[in-house]
């Protein structure tokens, strides 16, 4: 590294979590962006929209001072005040707040604007030292990591540098050359060096499933049924591995019994996809030793979205391809990182778990108080918002803008844009971004934890989010150590109560090495349940089925939002390129490359309905409706219609976005929110 590069991290949301190579040319400014060569997971690649972060670092737009609002809310108008002003006047707020009401009146809201332990995980400490109420983490990962636990009993798979030496590649449901673009490296080695074959199964035929070899077209929401079918021929046609069945797996039998009606022909009518298609990915797949599945998030944003990942997650242990270099699965690494002691950082140690939890995806429900929602409290008087933008992401938004727009509802935006969500607030404070702050990342898509020290200094009078977590526990009267030291002290301490060396030598290493055992990443000492086996029948119960309405082996469960007469359009709200949800969509390049929300619908449905491409359409449902442009797609089953990326509410003809469609039901068994699983009617606007 040439010395006017200095080591940094992404702290956005995406598994990559690269590590990166800032050009910094003086005090406040960088100049060029680019991935580390010398970590082997970032390869030197990163995606185009962090390798142009100078652009959104300093963007014109950009928040630079506290403000207050002085016009309606939503409208945007806002004045400027000093920090003081906006600090003492949160604090009286929520102290009003809990003296009227309890403390539960009060819900600290966040999600993964930044991955960053300190940054993100932070605002918990506030929650729990003061008694907030509590909030159920359900937008992302609680229904791909439930179906993936059901099996495995853990949150880890193949370590991803060992994609280089598959092959077979399956992309399941997930577009990394849009969303985590260093898959695609260690693909193209494994395609280079070893001939390796890439499938990739998507509802739409993205830009990874462009460069793939085979691509097939499934219906959304369908995904546990083409893995049945493929259990089923892998039984039936030899390729299942009996003796790793035997030694690894609960009951084989039982589950082969199971299968026998779940044939390519019955599969075939639910997924959409040729009968012929699915014996030969089946064949493809049981004749190679080392396959690997990248299983991604995509298809589990359904109504039955742990059912389908556990079903594909059943794959790998019918064939035994954990057994082999190579070959296996992986969901998320997240789990190899549990030692990892935030308790200071959290306060773990003063929450208390009968204060009630709130589904954050339910946040309309939640804050136009809906009684069930509330779980018996008082209703919400108070927020403070941090890295997560719910009037553009999450789901049913024009209950949640209802909710912000009320008038006994007092909402703190910490922000670095003025998005859809800060426009609601009563204050709007200006927020660091990750080069202006310290942190520390864990890497789910790999194996690797990095600290990474701020590169330049805050923009104008930027607060990163611990600043502001320090100075409201402070001026709210605690004396937890959290609230009283530096963000690089409490990464120290962190990472030395965790046994880790200390914040300066972790930063130094660039990057500590949590990579497991080949024997454990792959299960081969068993996995992780009691009797070490993998659960074709998973302990549904205790992952929260409570009504007992998950199927009692891998199958397609009937609960998603079928096409009808009525709505005979199945929607999936996916990932742009340029776009990681609603982040970087002020930034000119992205903007330029996306150029304007749009539906991708089949041509021969555009020639049904008489539409041509630009033409403004309308998508709705029993919450609404939204108008976009039509983009004709022939990569795609006639019943579905894809609109990528997470628009701001502004970018939309009517001003309201595509998660009007979305609704906040909550997944099975346990909740979790389901963007792609969402039934429509279409219409010219
Ligand atoms: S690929 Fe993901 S982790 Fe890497 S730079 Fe892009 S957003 Fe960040």
């Amino acid at each position: 590294m040439t010395s006017n590069y200095v080591p940094s991290t992404c702290p956005h949301d995406c598994p990559s979590t690269c590590a990166l190579e800032i050009e910094r040319l003086d005090a406040s400014t960088i100049g060029k962006v680019r991935g580390a060569k010398d970590n082997d997971y970032t390869q030197g690649v990163i995606c185009a929209k962090v390798a142009a972060y100078r652009e959104r670092v300093h963007h014109p737009d950009r928040l630079a001072h506290p403000l207050k609002r002085i016009g309606t809310k939503g409208e945007g108008k806002f004045a400027q005040i000093t920090w003081d002003e906006a600090l003492d006047e949160i604090v009286d707020k929520f102290q009003e707040a809990t003296a009227e009401f309890g403390a539960e009146s009060v819900w600290p809201y966040y999600f993964a604007g930044t991955m960053g332990l300190v940054q993100r995980d932070g605002i918990n400490r506030l929650r729990n030292v003061f008694g907030y109420s509590r909030l159920e983490m359900t937008i992302c990962t609680t229904l791909p990591w439930t179906g993936w636990v059901a099996g495995t009993g853990s949150m880890w798979g193949t370590d991803p540098r060992e994609i280089a030496e598959s092959d077979l590649i399956v992309v399941w449901g997930g577009n990394p050359v849009s969303t985590q673009v260093n898959v695609m490296t260690h693909i193209a080695k494994a395609r280079k060096k070893r001939g390796a074959k890439l499938i990739v199964i998507d509802s739409y035929r993205t830009p990874t499933a462009e460069t793939a070899d085979t691509y097939i077209a499934i219906q959304p929401g369908t995904d546990g049924a083409l893995a049945c079918a493929m259990m089923h021929v892998l039984f039936d046609e030899g390729y299942a591995d009996l003796e790793y069945l035997e030694k690894y797996t609960d009951n084989p039998t039982q589950l082969r019994q199971h299968l026998s009606s779940k044939t390519p022909a019955w599969a075939s009518k639910i997924t959409g996809i040729p009968e012929q298609d699915i014996y030969d990915f089946a064949r493809t797949y049981g004749q190679t030793k080392k396959s690997f599945i990248r299983v991604g998030y995509g298809f589990a944003r359904s109504r039955n979205g742990s059912a389908s990942l556990h079903a594909v997650s059943c794959l790998p242990a019918i064939t035994g391809a954990w057994q082999h270099k190579g070959g296996g699965a992986l969901q998320s690494n997240s789990g190899i990182y549990t030692n990892i002691d935030q308790t200071l950082i959290m306060a773990s140690d003063h929450e208390d778990t009968s204060i009630r939890e709130m589904d954050m995806s339910r946040i309309g429900a939640v804050l136009t108080n809906e009684e069930k929602d509330l779980f018996g409290g008082p209703p919400v008087k108070a927020m403070l918002i941090q890295n997560m933008n719910p009037a553009e992401v999450a789901p049913d938004t024009h209950k949640v803008l209802k909710g912000l727009a009320r008038d006994d509802l007092y909402t703190v935006v910490h922000e670095q844009f003025m998005t859809g969500t800060a426009k609601y607030a009563d204050l709007v404070l200006p927020a660091t971004m990750f080069l202006e702050h310290d942190d520390m990342y864990k890497g789910g898509g790999h194996i690797y934890l990095q600290v990474a020290r701020k590169v330049i200094e805050p923009y104008a009078e930027c607060r990163s989010n611990h600043d502001v977590l320090c100075a409201l526990g402070q001026r709210l009267g605690s004396d937890h150590p959290g609230f009283h030291m530096s963000a690089w002290e409490m990464i120290d301490q962190t990472l030395k109560d965790t046994g880790l060396p200390g914040a300066d030598e972790a930063a130094d290493m660039r990057w500590l090495d949590f990579s497991k055992t080949y024997e454990d990443a792959n299960y081969l000492k068993g996995f992780s349940h009691p009797d070490g086996k993998f659960r074709f029948s998973p302990d549904w119960a205790a992952l929260g089925d409570k009504e007992g309405k998950m199927p009692k082996m891998p199958d397609h469960q009937e609960v998603i939002d079928a096409a009808s007469e009525k709505h005979p359009f199945r929607l999936v709200t996916a990932p742009a390129r340029r776009f990681l949800n609603s982040t970087f969509t002020a930034m000119p390049s992205s903007i330029a490359k996306e150029q304007r929300p749009k539906a991708l619908v089949h041509p021969d449905v555009c020639r049904e309905m008489e539409l041509s491409e630009g033409d403004l359409i309308r998508l709705g449902n029993e919450q609404g409706s939204v108008v976009v442009h039509l983009q004709p797609f022939d990569g795609l089953q006639k019943g579905v219609v894809i609109v990528e990326g997470v628009w701001p509410n502004k970018s939309f003809v009517e001003g309201v976005g595509i998660n009007v469609l979305t609704s906040a039901d909550r997944g099975y068994p346990n909740g979790g929110a389901v963007f792609h699983d969402t039934a429509v009617w279409m219409k010219a606007a």
